[in-house]
């Protein structure tokens, strides 16, 4: 059986980056396998298609110090892959008094992690900008970019097939094994043999964890994103990207109106429990995913800090009078029927076992290989960054 020297894990951005960082040193002899028929197919083909700025991360932190560098790289990436981006900038919208200070902080965030144009607006600037917002006050963030995950997805496959690399869809890890030097892993698609192993899983990252034989003590909780979409008659409401002061107690950052790089512009993503990882509707259960969540004590330590949240969050998603409701604190000119359902994402929320949402990206080593257990938003922007870290981290091993 022919020996790769690194296997990857996960054919989403961040599996998919990693690879390719991987052929930039030199380390071509590279294998990827994704569970699914195509790359992408799960949260990087489902979320917003936004590039943003590194304007919410806590200076200092991993998401702040790769979402600045990994956004320059990824507009570099698609300019020369000619992948079409949108700069369209965007305003953070304080719709009462009350916001003002988490506001500032923004502001002071953007410009600790380098942020260039961030500039405070005041009512009547914000309606300049959005004429059918409404708010006491507002940052105008031009650094913010719209794009196709997807497309970025498809194009890094590409060059990692001319280079070599052998990206197999349909090949879901099943089992992995460590001997004297190598990885032994099997696959649905067949066996295969690693020097290192690199896991990209997503929302089965933990899973892929245990199965190397790492106890991480995190385990991965999906929580649904559902999104709405304006009709076209009523896409004139928003010229940008327009999103609220996120709510410090929670790691998303609110439903919020999103410009499409294809057309249309979508409002959402809301954040409720998913009762399966993949669990992109209601009605998508999987008993071995309740099963894990209802036996892990994070679980629960997690749901009696947030039930008031989540119990609010499952109360919009049933209701779309309620999203319509949130929707119009930034736009009140907004009617129920402005809006139909336009699909749902799913996220991969790494939560440990006092319940606590590990808010910043995190990754680790263990017995020659290397696992990223929690990659939130904005792990899309990041990736490329991402990718070189993880790469560097390949090479110690
Ligand atoms: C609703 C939503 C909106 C978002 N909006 C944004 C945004 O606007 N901007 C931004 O930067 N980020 C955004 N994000 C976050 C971003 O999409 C993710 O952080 C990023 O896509 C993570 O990439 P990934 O490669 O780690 O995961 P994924 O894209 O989920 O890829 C993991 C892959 O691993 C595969 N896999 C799992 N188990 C196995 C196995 N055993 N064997 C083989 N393969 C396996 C899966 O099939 C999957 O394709 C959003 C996320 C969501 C859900």
């Amino acid at each position: 059986m022919q020996v790769h020297d690194v296997g990857i894990v996960g054919g989403g951005i961040v599996g998919l980056a990693t690879a390719s960082a991987l052929m930039r040193q030199e380390l071509p002899n590279l294998v990827v396998w994704e569970a699914e028929s195509r790359p992408a197919a799960h949260q990087t083909g489902h979320n917003s298609g936004v590039i943003h700025s590194g304007l919410y991360y806590r200076p200092g932190s991993k998401k702040a110090r790769t979402c600045v560098r990994g956004r320059q790289q990824l507009l570099e990436f698609c300019e020369r892959r000619e992948i079409p981006v949108d700069r369209c900038g965007k305003v953070v919208v304080a719709t009462v008094p009350e916001q003002l200070p988490a506001l500032q902080e923004l502001e002071r965030r953007g410009q600790a992690n380098g942020l260039r144009g961030v500039k405070r607006l005041n009512a009547e600037q914000l309606t300049d900008h959005e004429p059918h917002v409404r708010g006491v006050a507002g940052l105008h963030v031009p650094e913010t970019c719209i794009v196709s995950y997807p497309a970025v997805a498809r194009a890094l496959v590409e060059e990692l097939r001319e280079g070599g690399a052998s990206v197999n869809a349909g090949a879901r890890v099943v089992a992995l094994e460590r001997d004297a030097s190598k990885w032994r892993v099997t696959t649905t698609a067949g066996e295969f043999a690693v020097r290192r192993l690199v896991n990209c899983a997503g929302l089965h990252a933990d899973r892929v964890a245990r199965l190397a034989g790492i106890k991480t003590g995190l385990q991965i909780v999906p929580f649904r994103g559902e999104y709405y979409r304006l009709r076209e008659e009523r896409a004139h409401l928003v010229r940008h990207l327009v999103y609220p002061v996120p709510d410090p107690r929670f790691p998303f950052l609110g439903v919020h109106f999103t410009r499409r790089i294809d057309g249309g512009v979508e409002a959402g993503p809301n954040a409720v429990l998913a009762l399966r990882r993949e669990g992109y509707r209601w009605r998508d259960v999987s008993l071995r995913d309740v099963t894990a969540m209802a036996t892990f004590p994070g679980f629960w330590r997690m749901s009696l800090r947030y039930w008031r949240v989540g119990w609010d969050e499952v109360r919009r998603s049933l209701s779309k009078r309620r999203f319509v409701e949130d929707l119009r604190a930034l736009i009140p000119e907004l009617e129920q029927d402005d809006v139909e359902p336009f699909g749902s994402g799913v996220r991969a929320q790494a939560v440990d076992s006092k319940g606590h949402l590990i808010d910043d990206f995190r990754v680790e080593i263990h017995d020659h290989a290397v696992h990223v257990l929690n990659a939130p938003s904005p792990a899309a922007t990041a990736s490329l960054a991402i990718g070189e870290e993880i790469a560097r981290l390949v090479e110690t091993l």
